[in-house]
């Protein structure tokens, strides 16, 4: 398998888009996740860590995708996918720390998803070209406030606080993999399974949700689309753990901490390489 991704080099400081060659344990540098001819010669993954790889204008969640989600929440099957947004400034990579906000009422809860990063510029395109459109998939986590979801109305403020949309930890390309009704995915709180599902139990699937969304409005490279929860989503608290996995893919994982712990100047920012201290790589890929 390949993968593309962006990299930080602890003993060199160095920041970098890479092609990470899974068998080969070798990354090599890129000119971007969007243009992957190769720049330099590769790392060994091992000195390496991933770290977020976009920096997307917006990120677009679906709601009430997998019928055993809609069912927990006693709701009814929509005829349309409901599409909603969540702020860019949600984003924190790989092992970035998710902040439980001071001062809300109700639980912080994790949604384990399959993410789709756009490649390129799409405006009203159909399903059937939709697949052109995507560089590839990852795995997010849709962190949601449930109880100011349910008493807004509306979801920008129960899914938007920063650290809300945990990404990661690189994108496994389309190409590599084109069957995306057979991603697995799993999610795990403190190594307990708490959701399981195939992308193929999406009530929208991927290619219809890239044309739906782009009916409405443009998408750009490196915007990620969010395709929605299956079931046995529940709370965060501090010092828990959760990882999301994706079987082609690994696991994204991040720990959990009050925001009250941490000053402002440690606040985990997109893009930024200042988390990654000193902590060796997490066995990223489960082992079976
Ligand atoms: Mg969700």
């Amino acid at each position: 398998m390949h993968y593309l991704g962006r990299f930080f080099h602890l003993k060199k400081k160095l920041a970098f888009d890479g092609l990470y060659k899974s068998d080969e344990a070798l990354v090599y540098p890129i000119e971007s996740i969007f243009y992957p001819n190769k720049t330099g010669s590769p790392y060994s993954f091992n000195q390496l860590h991933p770290i977020l790889f976009t920096n997307p204008s917006k990120i677009i969640g679906v709601g009430k995708n997998y019928k055993s989600h809609i069912k927990e929440f006693d709701s009814k099957i929509p005829s349309e996918p409901i599409i909603f947004l969540k702020s860019p400034s949600a984003v924190i990579g790989p092992s970035d720390k998710i902040l439980l906000p001071k001062n809300i009422k109700g639980n912080i809860e994790y949604e384990g998803e399959v993410a789709i990063v756009i490649k390129k510029k799409a405006e009203k395109i159909s399903e059937k070209n939709a697949p052109h459109y995507i560089l590839g998939y990852t795995c997010a986590n849709d962190i949601t406030a449930r109880e100011l979801q349910k008493q807004d109305g509306q979801w920008t403020r129960a899914k938007g606080f920063k650290t809300f949309c945990p990404l990661g930890p690189w994108i496994l390309p389309y190409e590599e993999f084109p069957r995306f009704q057979d991603l697995s995915l799993k999610t795990y709180v403190n190594n307990k399974l708490v959701q399981s599902t195939k992308t193929s139990a999406m009530l929208f699937n991927i290619p219809y949700l890239i044309s739906f969304i782009s009916q409405v409005m443009t998408l750009n490279p490196g915007d990620i689309i969010l395709t929605g929860t299956p079931s046995g989503v529940g709370p965060l608290k501090a010092n828990y753990n959760v990882e999301v996995e994706i079987e082609q893919i690994g696991s994204l994982i991040n720990s959990v901490t009050n925001e009250s712990k941490l000053i402002k100047n440690q606040l985990p920012q997109a893009k930024s390489e200042i988390v990654y201290k000193s902590k060796k790589s997490k066995n990223l890929i489960r082992k079976k």
